[in-house]
């Protein structure tokens, strides 16, 4: 155990202020961590729409092509858009009530069109936010039918030096099959990243979640941030990379540590603490002390500072 040889300024990267989760309850989880810095995501869903037939129609037919002949699967979903709805406000009002600990980026739809992310990319600078989180996933689209939509998003954040953060590899519940999750493969971004070379992009969970495949698309979001400098990538969900041998040995000849940043996720982790996490870095064999220092602490500075 060596906590002790860093200096405080541990900063989690990804964290869902959950309206169900109390303030309270994060800020304690946050100290008890000994995490001085968090970037608290908004998560612009709307359950309402899965009572539309069409909309229904075209996710059953998706998860058919998936393999998935789960009816129920809609239910849940609908539960995850109900749970997972973070409004941009709630996370501008956490920012303002502590803008020493907390960072915020809100989110856009942008299956709302582009007429949406133009008008929502305002509002969000309005409340003091520092960029946007897309998500293929809960956000039921398919980026190679958005394009449109994507460069309004990054012209918007590229006026204002934000951040976009864009969820990549599977997620819970039906998105837990690949072929389900596959608008959330890292490749279908490069265009849009090789276009917005000034847009700082962060991949999140480093195309990696995955319960049945760790690491399903590692090897393309390496790729993808070799080649592009302004790409970061985050931990959250998949700490493990940071502590498995074969997942750090294999980013350290990929790319090096130098544009990934410690995420947790918290709290949609079941069962794990935000402490937890990041002991599993502190402790980890399987990262240099140096390393350990720049995912946690210099790293996600720098990215700051850019913003
Ligand atoms: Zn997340």
């Amino acid at each position: 155990m060596q906590h002790h040889t860093f200096q405080p300024g541990i900063i989690d990267f990804h964290v869902h202020p959950l309206p169900l989760l109390e303030e309270e309850v994060l800020v304690e989880e946050l100290a008890a961590a000994g995490v001085s810095k968090a970037v608290l995501l908004a998560v612009d869903v709307d359950p309402g729409i899965l009572d539309d037939r069409g909309v229904q129609a075209r996710i059953a037919f998706e998860m058919f092509n998936a393999g998935l002949w789960d009816i129920s699967a809609l239910d849940y979903i609908k539960t995850i858009l109900k749970l997972g709805r973070t409004p941009n406000e709630h996370v501008a009002a956490l920012v303002e009530k502590h803008p020493d600990i907390f960072v915020g980026l809100g989110s856009i739809n942008v299956s709302f069109g582009a007429d949406y992310v133009a008008r929502m990319s305002r509002k969000i600078r309005m409340l003091g936010l520092k960029g946007v989180k897309i998500l293929s996933t809960l956000q039921l689209f398919n980026p190679a039918e958005k394009r449109g939509e994507l460069r309004a998003l990054f012209d918007e954040w590229a006026k204002s030096h934000g951040l976009v953060m864009i969820h990549t590899g599977c997620d819970p519940g039906p998105w837990e099959n690949p072929l389900f999750s596959e608008s959330a493969r890292p490749s279908n971004y490069r265009w849009l990243i090789e276009e917005y070379p000034d847009v700082q992009v962060v991949l999140a969970h480093a195309g990696s979640y995955s319960m049945r495949y760790p690491g399903i698309w590692l090897d393309e979001a390496l790729e993808i941030a070799k080649n592009n400098d302004n790409v970061w990538l985050d931990t959250a969900a998949v700490t493990y990379l940071a502590s498995i041998e074969k997942f750090a040995a294999k980013i350290r000849e990929a790319l090096g540590w130098e544009r990934f940043l410690f995420g947790s996720d918290y709290p949609t982790v079941t069962g794990r603490s935000l402490k937890s996490m990041v002991d599993e870095v502190l402790d980890s064999k399987a990262l240099t002390s140096r390393e350990k220092e720049m995912l946690l602490i210099e790293n996600p500075r720098e990215l700051l500072k850019k913003l």
